[in-house]
């Protein structure tokens, strides 16, 4: 089958690899319809972390058909038509149990190379390298999805793939975020980036009830769509003193909750000098945690600071002591996605939200490395591309 395979640090290429097999009763085989590339892969692009290896599938976003079942899976046949979560669980342990599906302590093979830095570790992810467990991704014609009885999700006839596809990672993701600010009405929510996920994090806001949302970017057309799809106020961070405008607009006193839907942000060639340092280490370091600085200080005393933005390894520098004494509350980490499949399917069901709206670029998955190219330089207005094996 073809695949997007990663080949180091700003090089993808569209390669001809073995197809995925079933190895283990609980596993499917997915077709694959639709695929998106996501500001997260863009981290791996970037060369931000480590234990990629050449030749990794790519792709954490993706839904399609199932073709083939370990004789474990009971509850999806062969012909359904089914989105993915990115995160991968068993459905089982302590923490599925729990609803934390991001935390499943069965589903990455490689956790001792994260518990050294972190102490426990995350859930696997599709095509996310071997810290993740090294699962091959589904930016490619077919995946290999294990747990598949809790990890495939059935989509209903009458609706799009652009209008479910999302609900593998970006749509939760903003929702999730929105979910972690403890929106109370009236509430006033700040969104840095203006990204897939800040899309949804401005729209999840509403559909939460905040009363205003502000959206912070520097991208003219991100910044558009904030306004016009979001309904959100807007801030061009390259033409004002963020801090200064905020506190401006919310009475001196600092929005209620802040969202940080940047994360690592490569800054031009930077990034070619960080894979060096990462490639060394399991591990990074970086003094340049901008937007999520900008979130804590800006924060109102007492307010919700949700950081949905991928970090990696030790970010310093950031303003500990401004969170401890505004008695700020933090909330993080990788999206329980299976959590928010049935309501988020609702409220595209419902009409409340069609999530299609952030798709700028439709390709042929042959076109992935240019697909690469214009997500992460923001050329051509794009702001997010599915690609179609
Ligand atoms: P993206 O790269 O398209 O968007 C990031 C946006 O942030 C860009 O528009 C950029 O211009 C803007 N930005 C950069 N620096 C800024 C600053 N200082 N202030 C304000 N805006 C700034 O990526 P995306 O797909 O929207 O993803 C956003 C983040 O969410 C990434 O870090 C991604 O890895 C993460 N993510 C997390 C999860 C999760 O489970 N927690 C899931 C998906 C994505
Ligand atoms: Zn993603």
């Amino acid at each position: 089958m073809k695949a997007v395979c990663w080949n180091g640090a700003n090089d993808v290429r569209v390669e001809t690899v073995p197809d995925p097999k079933i190895i283990n009763p609980r596993d499917a085989i997915i077709k694959i319809t639709s695929t998106a590339i996501c500001g997260s892969d863009l981290h791996i692009y970037d060369g931000y972390i480590p234990t990629m290896q050449k030749g990794d599938i790519l792709g954490h976003e993706f839904m399609g058909e199932v073709v083939e079942l370990g004789s474990e899976v009971r509850n999806v046949k062969v012909g359904d038509r089914v989105v993915v979560p990115f995160t991968i669980s068993c459905g089982n342990c302590f923490f599925c149990q729990r609803d934390l599906w991001s935390l499943c302590d069965n589903s990455n093979p490689n956790a001792w190379m994260v518990e050294v830095q972190m102490g426990h570790s995350p859930s696997g992810l599709f095509g996310y390298s071997h810290l993740f467990g090294g699962y091959a991704g589904g930016q490619a014609e077919y995946v290999r999805v294990p747990f598949a009885d809790v990890g495939l999700f059935k989509i209903p006839d009458h609706l799009t793939d652009e209008q479910v596809l999302f609900l593998t990672d970006i749509f939760p993701t903003g929702y999730m975020a929105a979910e972690n600010c403890n929106i109370k009405p009236g509430d006033i929510v700040a969104v840095w980036g203006c990204g897939p996920v800040g899309q949804f994090a401005i729209k999840s806001a509403f559909l939460l009830g905040a009363e205003r949302v502000i959206a912070i970017d520097r991208i003219p057309e991100r910044l558009q769509m904030a306004k016009e799809q979001g309904k959100a106020e807007v801030l061009n961070y390259e033409e004002v003193n963020v801090g200064e405008a905020l506190k401006e607009m919310t009475g001196g006193r600092g929005p209620d909750a802040c969202i940080d839907a940047v994360g690592m942000e490569a800054h031009g060639t930077d990034a070619m000098a960080f894979y060096d340092q990462v490639k060394q280490a399991v591990r990074l370091e970086t003094d340049r945690p901008t937007a999520l600085r900008q979130v804590i200080v800006s924060c109102r005393k007492g307010g919700h600071v949700s950081i949905p933005g991928v970090y990696g390894g030790f970010v310093d520098k950031i303003p500990m002591g401004a969170a401890m004494n505004k008695g700020l509350t933090f909330k993080t980490g990788q999206t329980h996605v299976h959590r928010y499949l049935k309501p988020l399917l609702n409220h595209i069901e419902n009409g409340d939200l069609d999530p299609s709206f952030v798709i700028t670029h439709k390709l042929p998955l042959e076109q992935a490395p240019h697909g690469y190219e214009i997500f992460k330089h923001k050329q051509d207005n794009c702001i997010k591309v599915v690609l179609k094996p």
